[in-house]
């Protein structure tokens, strides 16, 4: 994967002055920063510094819908959910990238393009589009759509060009709306446990299985994934898990199905393993695993 490579989720500045009928400002940034949360979470821990997540500079003395600040939104959100939601929300604002929004005029792009929206600057979508970006709007009423059209021009010409980039404006994303991230890091599987290695479901639990560690999302947050739709994690016991998909084929939803642990039922060889694959992993085990069969 080139270096230069590199995706992005952009908080979308124009989405920020609503107006919105249907949701209260706390309702707003609970929306946006599970979305956030979302997002994020589909890229493994391994391609965590190949993403951006960026915000307008100016957020804090930018106005919600209703008129209220940021600041003064975030005091308001005071239930433990919300709390914790108004905490998660800080943390990608110190930490993730910021971009200049309040310039007046049309954002310039490196090779003398603009980037608008209805005849607005939008350095938001600009960002989108200098990285293989997604854009994130508050669930504002104009903003509920998916894709977005922007208008790139050059100088003073008119709508030279018309782009479409990939919208979000809810904590329900698709797969589709997160492609263009997708394009460069492989987007994680969602996980599922049909109980067959769970020895806590006795009805599903098949005995000569080997046994799914406690924290199988744990070891799958950090997975990487083979040609196929295989994906592989590797823990403090220094075992390599196996994840794949529902059926004989490649699927969107993955399960626990394999260790490299000597001791497990069925041993999957570490042969299996692609060797490269082997190598990232066992840089960085996961812990608090909570293999059953050591
Ligand atoms: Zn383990």
């Amino acid at each position: 994967m080139p270096a230069a490579l590199r995706a992005a989720i952009v908080v979308n500045e124009l989405s920020w002055s609503g107006p919105c009928h249907d949701r209260d400002e706390s309702g707003l940034l609970e929306i946006l920063t599970r979305a956030l949360v979302t997002a994020r979470a589909r890229v493994s821990t391994h391609h965590s510094a190949l993403v951006d997540v960026a915000l307008p500079e100016d957020l804090w003395r930018r106005r919600l819908p209703r008129g209220s600040t940021l600041g003064a939104v975030l005091v308001q959100m005071r239930s433990a959910a919300q709390r914790d939601l108004a905490h998660r929300l800080k943390q990608f604002i110190d930490t993730g990238h910021r971009y200049p929004a309040s310039d007046p005029v049309a954002v310039d792009m490196p090779n003398g393009l603009t980037v608008s929206h209805r005849g607005q600057a939008a350095a938001g979508f600009r960002y989108v589009l200098e990285s293989q970006g997604v854009a994130l709007s508050l669930d504002v009423d104009e903003w509920r759509k998916h894709p977005v059209d922007v208008d790139v021009c050059r100088g003073d010409e008119p709508a030279a060009r018309v782009q479409t980039i990939a919208h979000v404006w809810s904590d329900v994303i698709s797969d589709s709306q997160l492609a263009p991230v997708g394009a460069i890091i492989p987007l994680l599987p969602a996980y599922e446990n049909p109980g067959h290695h769970d020895p806590e479901q006795p009805n599903q639990y098949i005995p000569s299985k080997s046994q799914l560690p406690r924290r199988p999302r744990r070891l799958l947050e950090s997975a990487l994934p083979e040609p196929g739709g295989t994906w592989w994690a590797f823990c403090e016991h220094r075992f390599y898990h196996r994840f794949q998909g529902r059926g004989a084929g490649p699927g969107p939803t993955v399960h626990w199905n394999g260790t490299t642990n000597p001791r497990a039922r069925q041993v999957t060889r570490e042969e299996d393993v692609p060797i490269a694959l082997r190598k990232a992993l066992s840089a960085r085990p996961v812990d608090q695993c909570g293999c059953r069969e050591i």
